[in-house]
């Protein structure tokens, strides 16, 4: 079986892995000179458990399937966050705590009710704070451990437009398969209603030496987030997209355009930090900027959040429709069951 693999973020890298494992003769083409340079370079890397998704059944169950798999298969390339606090704003939250703490009960997620913000001192407007385990995922380790692993297999700087039939007759001539894992922007995926979501988000420094994350539920809010070292990143439900686009084109040039424009991000970086300090009063104080980052995001369309895997045939490619990282074992399940394997 010959089988080609378009994209090596997270989930390319492990699908080629996992077929090469099976016997399966695979080649990777990605767009950049390296594994983990799209989103699953820049994101939050927060490696879910399922708390962060109580208005979607599914995937809190793909996630907690998936933390489980995920530390068992990369755990290597993770670490655990002490002190990870999820809290229910006092204002504007979708949901109130105690319903946060059923929906997690009924998922049979294991928390330690802390109280509300009156009891760690640095919250404020909080209620139902929670902490519960969850680990950050290391980027640079997984990038440098892909790029090494799969050196005879990817074949860098190779970008691969499968909505050109010239170029999928050619793969399908060579291929038996071609696994699409560009998160939707090599091929447009049919049956799968989806837009583009450029992000703008930021890195702090925390000057304490105390290691912890906040994720405020559940809504228009904020999470503040390790990354490497002292880094964290702060991320807005609100602020963080800048648009919304049908065009992976139409998201990259809102990104570069941002980019270029110091006083929209300024601007930005002011409402996250007025947003966030009402929360956390001494934010400022504890916290230095460090830097902004950019992203773009593939989000399908959910009224209820669902942020799980979905994988789609068409021809023969199959295209591979990730939420987020924690959902690998699913992408791998549903890849295995296309080809017969
Ligand atoms: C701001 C933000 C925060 C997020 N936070 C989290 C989080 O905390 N936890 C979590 O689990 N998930 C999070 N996500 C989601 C997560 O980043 C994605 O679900 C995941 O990285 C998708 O992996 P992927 O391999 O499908 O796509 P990608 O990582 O984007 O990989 C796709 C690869 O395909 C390549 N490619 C694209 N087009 C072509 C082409 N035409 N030819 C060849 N190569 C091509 C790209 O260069 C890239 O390397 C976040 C995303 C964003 C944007």
């Amino acid at each position: 079986l010959k089988i080609a693999i378009v994209g090596a973020g997270w989930y390319g890298c492990h699908i080629s892995l996992s077929l090469m494992q099976a016997g399966v003769d695979v080649t990777i083409y990605e767009k950049s000179n390296h594994t983990i340079s799209g989103a699953s370079k820049r994101n939050q890397n927060r490696l879910h458990l399922g708390f962060h998704y109580p208005r979607d059944h599914e995937t809190r169950i793909q996630s907690k399937e998936g933390y489980d798999w995920f530390v068992e298969h990369y755990g290597h390339l993770t670490s655990i966050i002490p002190n990870n606090y999820y809290a229910v704003a006092d204002e504007g939250s979708c949901i109130d705590g105690e319903t946060f703490k059923i929906i997690m009960d009924g998922t049979d997620l294991s928390y330690k009710a802390v109280g509300s913000s009156s009891v760690i001192d640095k919250f404020k407007c909080l209620n139902n704070i929670i902490e519960c385990e969850e680990r950050v995922i290391k980027n640079n380790l997984a990038s440098k451990y892909f790029d090494q692993i799969l050196r005879d297999t990817v074949l860098f700087n190779e970008k691969i437009d499968l909505n050109d039939q010239t170029v999928l007759n050619e793969l399908s001539g060579k291929y038996d398969y071609v696994v699409d894992c560009s998160w939707g922007v090599a091929k447009k995926i049919n049956g799968i209603d989806y837009f583009f979501e450029p992000c703008i988000y930021f890195y702090y420094k925390n000057k304490l030496s105390e290691i912890f994350a906040l994720t405020i539920m559940d809504g228009d809010f904020y999470s503040l987030y390790p990354y490497y070292d002292n880094i964290y990143t702060l991320t807005s439900v609100e602020h963080t997209p800048l648009a919304r686009t049908d065009s992976y084109e139409d998201a990259l040039s809102i990104v570069e355009s941002t980019k270029s424009d110091e006083n929209a991000i300024a601007q930005k970086r002011q409402l996250f930090e007025k947003g966030f300090s009402k929360f956390y009063p001494d934010f400022l104080r504890e916290y230095e900027y460090v830097d902004v980052e950019f992203s773009i995001k593939t989000k399908i369309e959910s009224s209820s959040d669902f942020r799980g895997c979905i994988t789609k045939l068409d021809g023969n490619v199959i295209s591979v429709f990730s939420g987020k990282i924690d959902t690998l074992h699913v992408a791998e399940r549903k890849v295995f069951e296309i080809i017969g394997l």
